[in-house]
Parts: C-alpha cells; sequence; structure tokens
C-alpha cells in the first residue's frame, strides 16, 4: 500500500519544497516507488524535478477539478528517478473554482485512491497557507511531516499547525497522524539553533527525525538546474543528509509494521 506524505508548514521558505525534492529522489535512490505531488501554485517542485511549469497543457489543478485523470498528467522526474504529478499557476485558481465541488476537501484523496498500489510513497509539497490546497493534502495523507528551522518563533508557529491537524483527524481524515518534524537549514554552532532543537524533543519526542538536515548551499544550487541535490553533487553534505532521512523514513516504517503485525 502507499503510505501518503503530505509535507507541510504554513510558514514560507522553511524548506518544504526541498524536502520533498530530495525525499523523493532519496527514497527512488533506495529502490522505492515515488510518486510527488506538487501542490503549490508557485510550482518549485515541478522545476526543481527538471519540468517546465510554463510549457504544461494539464496539472494537477485540471485532475483536482475533474477535468483530467491522474495517470494522464504524471511526467516522469528522469534523474530523480521518481514520478511527479505537476503544478503551475493554474493551481492558484483552483481555491475558488473548487467552491462550487462536491467532496472538495477529498478531492485529492479520491484522485490518489485510484492510483493505490502503484506507489510505496506519495509525497505531497503544500503551498505555505492554510488553505484549501493545504487541506486536500491533509484529508488524503497518512502522517504529516513538517520542515521547520530552529528559530525563536518557530514553535509558536507550530501550535497552529498542529492544532489544524487536530481538527482534520477530528473531522475529514480520522487516520492522519504526524510523520515527524524535520530540523532543516541546520547550523549546530549556533546557540539558539541548540536550544529550539532541545525544546523540540522535549516536547516532541521521537517524532523529530534523528537525522538533521544542514544548511548547505549546494540544496539552494541544485532546483536552478532542475535537479534533486543527489544528482547534482551526490557527495554533498545536503545530498547526503537527504539520503539519510530517505533511510529513516523507510526503517520507522519497517518498524511501524512490524509492531502492528
Ligand atoms: P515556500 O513556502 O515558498 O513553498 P518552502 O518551504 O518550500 O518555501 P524551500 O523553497 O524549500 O522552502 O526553501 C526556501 C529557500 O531556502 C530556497 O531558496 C532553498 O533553496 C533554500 N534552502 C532550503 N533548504 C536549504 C538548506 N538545507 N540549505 C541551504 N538552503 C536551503
Ligand atoms: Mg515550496
Amino acid at each position: 500500500m502507499s503510505r501518503i506524505i503530505a509535507i507541510t508548514n504554513q510558514k514560507g521558505g522553511v524548506g518544504k519544497t526541498t524536502t520533498a525534492v530530495n525525499l523523493a529522489a532519496g527514497l527512488a535512490h533506495l529502490a522505492q516507488r515515488v510518486l510527488l505531488v506538487d501542490l503549490d501554485p508557485q510550482g518549485n517542485a515541478t522545476m526543481g524535478s527538471g519540468i517546465d511549469k510554463r510549457g504544461l497543457g494539464r496539472t494537477v489543478y485540471h485532475v483536482l477539478l475533474g477535468q483530467a485523470g491522474s495517470s494522464d498528467v504524471i511526467q516522469r522526474s528522469s534523474h530523480g528517478g521518481y514520478d511527479l504529478l505537476p503544478a503551475n499557476r493554474d493551481l492558484a485558481g483552483a481555491e475558488v473554482e473548487m467552491v462550487g465541488i462536491a467532496q472538495r476537501e477529498t478531492r485529492l484523496k479520491d484522485e490518489l485512491r485510484a492510483l493505490n498500489g502503484r506507489y510505496d510513497y506519495v509525497l505531497i509539497d503544500c503551498p505555505p497557507a492554510l488553505s484549501m490546497l493545504t487541506v486536500n493534502a491533509l484529508a488524503a495523507a497518512d502522517a504529516v511531516l513538517i520542515p521547520m528551522q530552529c528559530e525563536y518563533f518557530a514553535l509558536e508557529g507550530l501550535t497552529d499547525l498542529v492544532n489544524t491537524i487536530r481538527k482534520v483527524k477530528a473531522g475529514i481524515n480520522p487516520r492522519i497522524e504526524i510523520e515527524g518534524l524535520l530540523r532543516v537549514m541546520f547550523d549546530p554552532r549556533n546557540t539558539l539553533a541548540q536550544q529550539v532543537s532541545d525544546q523540540l524533543k522535549g516536547h516532541f519526542g521521537a517524532k523529530v527525525f534523528d537525522t538533521v538536515i544542514p544548511r548547505n548551499v549546494r540544496l539552494a544550487e541544485a532546483p536552478s538546474h532542475g535537479l534533486a541535490a543527489l544528482a547534482y553533487d551526490r557527495s554533498s553534505k545536503g545530498a547526503q543528509a537527504y539520503l539519510k532521512l530517505a533511510e529513516e523514513f523507510i526503517a520507522r516504517r519497517q518498524h511501524r509494521s512490524k509492531e502492528t503485525s
């Protein structure tokens, strides 16, 4: 069965897309079948996967509005080794246009369910807002992955997100859980970052991934070449950190399935 993960944080520029693209490439590198869903009108995950968002006839927007089936829209990120459901600015209109659609919160869920079995992992890159698009991601997801920078206000922002997840759990998606919190752009020499990191572990315990993603310029450069860091500079600290995260991800899933079997 596919495990569907929404990568979300309503704060902008915290590393959601970088995590989505590089975790997708890392999991694919470890022989997992991966679909990356770009659910952000900015289309950054699409561009970062080497697919030009400007030339696309059909995108996730058409899938959400029932104008195309996902199999007709999915493309291959050849360097990344994973499949992509792309997005571009069209998606900005979806919020308004979906108002008239029945069961609009579960449009993505229904589409992904139709793909069941084709992928080991479906990763959803969310926009920086708690919008209808993000609600669609949360309705579809088994779990959320929250990338965060260890800054002073980071924990405060987390409260809103955790409350939203709680509401989703009480309403449209009772099975949703927090997959994990991922510390990104981490600088171990920064004392504040260390303190926030300790607070995070104190509060969320084992939900905090052991893997830490360092600040690394290769991670910032790779998208302009349409590549994941693993394809751009395999030995870079950033690429290796995301590969380690992919390993931790798979190990956690195996551990969980052993516990429940
Ligand atoms: P948005 O909310 O706009 O969708 P986001 O949460 O998806 O943003 P990213 O686009 O992944 O965030 O990252 C924001 C910026 O930080 C980008 O320029 C990205 O290249 C850079 N960046 C992300 N992670 C790292 C890292 N570990 N080291 C260095 N730069 C990074
Ligand atoms: Mg993004």
